[in-house]
């Protein structure tokens, strides 16, 4: 079921869900590719009417923020609860795993796909990684092609939003891929490079607070993010 959240169509579904349609996914011989919407994606989709429909025409559309979950709560038509991208994609690791699938790593500053290639192939040994590429690539279309001659079952595309949206729908169906994910700054993750925040603070949805501690210069766009909420309380009072 989908829940409209500030023009956005987000799937109302938990962590277990979200991976059992990734699965279906990955096994359904044609290109899928999923986003991960947190509150400054659907901000930017207001002024963005490409990135607003890239993002919708996802096959799945899954909430990363927690700002996302209480804008849902506020508008009276709650979500499950948040899908952290990060965890998605370790879930969609397990399955390709277990398939003995190939993977290519698309994105973040040079070198760090690599080492975050070494990471997840650590830890899941059956994956074949087919390829990695840098995410500030000039050309598309070449990084399109070296992506394609790899032929990977599952992509993660990690360029920044809404960069990786607009690539994963333009060029995502030419790359042979069944699955593509877009997913920020998770090849930084992956790494080792940054650091998710504790289980203790993401269970209590201050994840962002967190990333704030850790990394100052993020202020700036996460002073937007009460914007979302206001929004989210005029559009449910307009509603009544
Ligand atoms: N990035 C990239 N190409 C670009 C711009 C950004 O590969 O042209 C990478 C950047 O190095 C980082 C990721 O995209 O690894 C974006 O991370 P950000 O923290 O903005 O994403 P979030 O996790 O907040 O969605």
């Amino acid at each position: 079921m989908k829940r409209e959240i500030l023009g956005i169509k987000f799937d109302d579904l938990t962590r277990e869900e979200a991976a059992r349609r990734g699965r279906e996914l990955l096994e359904e011989d044609r290109f899928h590719y999923v986003v991960t919407p947190n509150p400054e994606f659907v901000l930017a989709a207001e002024k963005d009417a490409e990135f607003c429909q890239v993002l919708n025409g996802a096959d799945l559309v899954l909430p990363d923020g927690i700002g996302v979950v209480y804008c849902a709560k506020i508008l009276g038509t709650p979500l499950k609860g948040r899908v952290p991208g990060i965890e998605f994609a370790e879930d969609m690791l397990s399955c390709l795993n277990e398939m003995g699938g190939r993977l290519y790593l698309l994105g973040a500053k040079p070198g760090v796909a690599e080492a975050a290639g070494r990471r997840i192939l650590e830890r899941w040994p059956e994956i074949v990684l087919c390829g990695t590429q840098d995410g500030y690539f000039r050309d598309e279309e070449a990084a399109l092609l070296k992506v394609a001659a790899a032929r990977p079952d599952l992509l993660f595309v990690c360029l920044g939003a809404p960069k990786q949206e607009k690539w994963m729908a333009r060029w995502g169906r030419h790359t042979g891929a069944r699955l593509a994910v877009g997913l920020g700054g998770a090849l930084d993750v992956f790494s080792g490079n940054v650091e998710r925040a504790p289980e203790a603070w993401c269970r209590l949805g201050l994840e962002w607070a967190y990333r704030l501690r850790k990394e100052p210069q993020r202020a700036g766009r996460m002073a937007k993010l009460p914007l979302v909420l206001v929004k989210a309380t005029a559009a449910r009072l307009k509603k009544k």
